[in-house]
């Protein structure tokens, strides 16, 4: 007897692609606020959806009371990189006590960045392009794509005024790897972000108060001064068009590797 041919639309994950779709396609997710967008999220995905959240921004910090509030059992995770500043450690604590919260901190793999370093010495970044993208693989996007892999979806802070390689994110996407890609707050200025903080007084990192607008390695963050690109801070040696850590692009759809 021939077996019946299995209908995948009604797989749960395949129905929620499927609506994804249908919401790209109709605009109706870019109308939603991000409460909306992530209330929508957490009923379809939770526990299996994670904030990721670098403590170093603003905007995670917003995602993070917001999605508090709407479930305080909702995940959010940091990627210790090994190199973050002092500063960000004290607010990962902050915001344990503050939320009662745990926060999941995702280390690299030791023998990996333990082989790099021998290798190549402590400050490798600063030596090439190719060398930074190397340290940036090994403590933050590999240890990512590991952490994503037990998950259906992740949310992210971005914002298309951000940076140059940012300006097309839509509000709910499907990765390059199959997973549902939550940006609430695309649409989002600066100014909304810290009224949001003001408003709801969000822990937020204290070295904005000391010219950064966006806190990331140690090595790799400096403060800026008056009227610079807020992004110049990070990796300022480097071309704009190069500053991405590879979390946010698409591989495996441009081609270029990370
Ligand atoms: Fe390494 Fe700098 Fe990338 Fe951090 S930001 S992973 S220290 S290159």
């Amino acid at each position: 007897m021939q077996a019946a041919v299995q209908d995948i639309s009604q797989h749960p994950k395949n129905a929620l692609k499927n609506e994804i779709r249908e919401g790209l396609e109709s605009g109706r997710f870019e109308a939603m606020s991000p409460e909306e967008i992530l209330t929508w999220s957490i009923k379809n995905m939770h526990p299996r959806l994670a904030l990721s959240c670098s403590f170093g921004n603003p905007e995670g910090l917003v995602l993070l009371d917001m999605m508090h509030r709407i479930e305080p059992s909702s995940r959010v995770y940091v990627l210790g990189t090994g190199r973050l500043h002092q500063a960000t450690y004290d607010l990962i604590d902050r915001v344990r006590d503050r939320y009662d919260k745990e926060v999941e901190v995702v280390f690299p793999d030791a023998a990996s960045v333990e082989a790099m370093v021998r290798e190549h010495g402590m400050n490798l970044f600063y030596e090439s392009l190719e060398k930074r993208k190397l340290c940036c693989r090994l403590r933050k996007v590999e240890p990512n794509a590991a952490y994503l892999r037990e998950l259906d979806g992740h949310v992210t802070g971005l914002r298309r005024a951000q940076n140059v390689t940012r300006t097309d994110a839509a509000k709910v996407e499907l990765d390059g790897h199959g997973l549902v890609k939550v940006n609430p707050l695309v649409d989002w200025t600066s100014k909304d972000v810290w009224d949001y903080v003001r408003e709801h007084q969000v822990p937020v990192n204290r070295l904005h108060t000391e010219g950064f607008p966006s806190v990331g390695c140690a090595p790799c963050t400096r403060a800026i001064k008056a009227g610079e690109d807020p992004r110049a801070g990070r990796w300022w040696w480097e071309n704009p068009d190069t500053k991405e850590c590879g979390l946010h692009v698409d591989e495996e759809a441009d081609g270029s590797g990370i």
